[in-house]
């Protein structure tokens, strides 16, 4: 994931944007079913109140989904979303 993108991803997980949450919940519906969802020890504090993806990275790109689905321009590396 390009650095602005991982920039853009960790604001909008620190602040509250009612349309990135829309877009979020959207993004975590695929990412919960998804099998390359991975329990993460070095992003164990990331957490989500979706708790299904708390303390999960994305096996694909090692990214902690609770940041990776509120990155506005980012995508799903197997194109889910
Ligand atoms: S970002 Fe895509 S590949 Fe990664 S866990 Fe979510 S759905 Fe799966």
């Amino acid at each position: 994931m390009q650095l602005s993108k991982i920039i853009n991803g960790w604001k909008h997980y620190f602040t509250d944007n009612s349309e990135v949450e829309e877009m979020a919940k959207e993004r975590i519906k695929h990412c919960i079913e998804c099998p390359q969802k991975k329990e993460s020890k070095v992003f164990g504090w990331v957490k989500d109140e979706v708790e299904e993806i708390s303390s999960t990275i994305c096996g694909k790109c090692n990214c902690p989904l609770a940041m990776k689905v509120r990155s506005i321009n980012e995508n799903c590396p197997l194109k889910k979303w």
